[in-house]
């Protein structure tokens, strides 16, 4: 079965600030089966078929672990190895249309060859709490101050957030990274889920998002911290709170008049 999946990641609260702004559907790609980093984000190994090669260098696999750069989150690296032993590493991974393409870093791979993937886990894993940060940072600035996250950008080494807030101060800025933090320590299991388009209508928070959908997409995956947070989400996250560590505000820059960027580390 097809699974139509909203590679936006940030929330139905910025997707419907970005519909009414501009009027337009974010970009949205349904998922085949060849997204499998989705049904067990902490798997790190795989095998898969050459589907077809572009250019010498561009793959796409039947299936694959290596998440594609979208939604904010960096696409993951490793490797690919061919049953000979050949060590093809992965430099970028995309989606193009319907297809998640893997640009290897020289020629050689043919289509139907048979390879091993191996994912970075180092830093996929870091992705992967830093992405669950920004869904806790997002609701407590939601929440707390009515701030719509117009953003996001994750990294390895610090991730940001901008979002819409009239007046900056420091002091609520910390008390706001104390407030995640307390739902960080809670160590909350994080759902993941498919719902089925008509349950998710039923959603406060996602009503209207599932209802200016096009009609095909019949499912959702959504991703849910319980007490605290509730999207649709194609990202990799980890399966509990207690896993991000600690979240460290590092800055908060002025962007503008009302839009403000706040970069974030994670400390074990
Ligand atoms: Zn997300």
């Amino acid at each position: 079965m097809r699974l139509y999946i909203l590679f936006v990641c940030p929330i139905p609260r910025v997707l419907l600030k970005v519909l009414y702004n501009v009027s337009v559907l974010p970009v949205m790609g349904d998922v085949t089966a060849q997204a499998i980093y989705l049904n067990d984000c902490y798997q790190k190994e795989f095998e898969s078929i050459v589907q077809e090669v572009n250019n010498g260098k561009y793959i796409v696999l039947e299936q694959t672990l290596f998440y594609p750069t979208s939604g904010g989150q960096p696409n993951d690296t490793g490797i690919l190895i061919t049953e000979d032993g050949h060590i093809y590493k992965v430099l970028a991974v995309a989606k193009s249309g319907n297809d998640i393409v893997h640009e290897v870093d020289h020629d050689g791979l043919k289509q139907a060859d048979k390879v091993k993937g191996i994912i970075d886990w180092d830093r996929r894993y870091k992705h992967m709490r830093m992405h669950t940060a920004a869904h806790i940072l997002d609701a407590v600035l939601y929440n707390e101050a009515g701030a719509l996250c117009t953003g996001n950008q994750l990294g390895y080494d610090k991730s940001r957030i901008d979002f819409a807030l009239d007046e900056f101060d420091r002091d609520k800025m910390e008390h706001y990274i104390k407030l995640a933090n307390s739902w960080v320590e809670k160590k909350i299991d994080v759902k993941t889920y498919y719902l089925p388009r008509d349950e998710a209508l039923k959603i406060p928070g996602i009503v209207k998002l599932a209802a200016i959908m096009p009609p095909e997409i019949k499912e959702l995956r959504i991703v849910e911290i319980p007490g605290i947070d509730l999207q649709a989400d194609g990202g990799t996250q980890v399966k509990n709170t207690g896993e991000i560590g600690k979240i460290v505000l590092l800055s908060v820059e002025n962007k503008g008049k009302k839009n403000r960027r706040l970069y974030y580390e994670l400390a074990e």
